[in-house]
């Protein structure tokens, strides 16, 4: 497969070492395999999980190109895509195989080749497509690696957007929105009339808090402790808000709840917070966990209450979504003006991109979005 000349040098930004920083550095991409497709891509949203890499909490090779929420036009396309042609906007996703038991049965966040497809540093079968002069760069990371001018992705992984829609907006879309949203509305399937509590008020705990909006559930609960989060939180559709400094949550769900909430969703990955994201529950109430903990992490629970009450604790991934259907439904609420995720939003230029990861973690910046260009 020719590459074209446009896409053969890209600028991207590698982590070279555990925590960081970006580098801005000139490599070279080759161009797309029959199944894949180069992507010119304008902005990419940063998400918790590049930081979790970044700093090896999940141990994937490096030196590596990150940046899993890429949004951009496609270049090229290889000789056996059919979904996009060159110009279509794309919105870039997370990477499942498409032939094993859960992708053939329509769970692709369940992949059970998902680390090798998402977190390997490469393709799953070993390889890769970006290099510096001294070797190898790892990459695919998500099957994109969209910190960079152009990525080269799979057919599977790319979502094709309208082209009216604000693309360098929609990158978020591919993974912590549709992570918060999917999980209220595909996993836990809250309903109209519906109690929810969101436990963390980042970029996927207000998704979650829109997305719940959006279903009709009646009393909609934001617990955190930065009051400019809470204070969003109402901005896209809290009723309520928890702020953990000032009160116990649980005592406060079930005060507004008059008991506990029927769904909650831990987005913290503190395992006393996912203890209260339990307890907070009502009888035959569901919470929902999607914060990445260090492996190994482990919560506890009261196994009586647990059993009596008829609690469900649910494991989540990527919102359970089926991208190529969920992400449009998203977009469009948001063209109605039903899901308003660009409120949550910083755009960054390119070599701002150690700023934007710095104000995420500083709680500053709920969404940074880095634009490539
Ligand atoms: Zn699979
Ligand atoms: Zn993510």
């Amino acid at each position: 497969m020719p590459v074209s000349a446009a896409a053969n040098a890209v600028t991207a930004a590698v982590v070279r070492q555990k925590g960081g920083p970006f580098t801005l550095e000139q490599l070279q991409l080759d161009g797309p395999r029959a199944d894949e497709v180069l992507v010119r891509i304008i902005a990419t949203g940063m998400c918790h999980t590049d930081m979790v890499v970044r700093d090896q909490v999940y141990p994937v090779p490096q030196p590596i190109v990150l940046g899993h929420e890429g949004a951009g036009v496609v270049e090229e396309v290889g000789s056996g895509v059919v979904k996009v042609r060159p110009g279509d906007h794309v919105v870039l996703t997370f990477m499942s195989c498409g032939r094993c038991r859960l992708c053939e049965q329509g769970r692709p966040a369940n992949c059970e080749n998902f680390n090798a497809h998402n977190f390997s540093g490469a393709r799953a079968d070993g390889t890769g497509s970006l290099r510096d002069e001294r070797g190898p760069i790892h990459d695919h990371f998500f099957g994109q690696s969209s910190f960079g001018t152009f990525a080269v992705a799979n057919e599977r992984n790319i979502v094709k957007v309208p082209k009216e829609a604000p693309l360098e907006l929609l990158g978020p879309l591919g993974c912590g929105i549709q992570t918060g949203a999917g999980a209220v509305m595909n996993a836990l399937k809250v309903g109209h009339g519906s109690s929810f509590a969101a436990f963390g008020a980042g970029a996927v705990g207000l998704s979650a808090v829109m997305a719940a909006r959006a279903v009709g559930a009646t009393t909609i609960i934001a617990v955190d402790v930065v009051p400019s989060r809470l204070a969003l939180a109402k901005e896209v559709g809290a009723t309520h808000t928890v702020n953990v400094k000032d009160r116990d949550a649980v005592a406060a769900i079930k005060e507004i709840t008059g008991g506990g909430v029927q769904f909650s969703l831990e987005t913290t990955a503190i395992p006393e917070v996912v203890r209260q994201a339990v307890d907070a529950l009502g009888v035959r109430g569901m919470c929902g966990i999607v914060g990445a903990a260090p492996p190994g992490t482990e919560i506890k629970i009261d196994v009586t209450e647990f059993m009596q009450m008829a609690k469900t604790v649910y494991g989540i991934i990527e919102g359970d979504s089926v991208p190529d259907v969920f992400i449009p439904q998203l977009l469009d609420l948001h063209l109605q003006g039903r899901f308003p995720f660009d409120k949550l939003t910083k755009f960054y230029p390119f070599e701002r991109i150690n700023e934007a990861a710095s104000d995420s973690a500083r709680g500053l910046t709920v969404k940074p979005i880095i634009r490539s260009l």
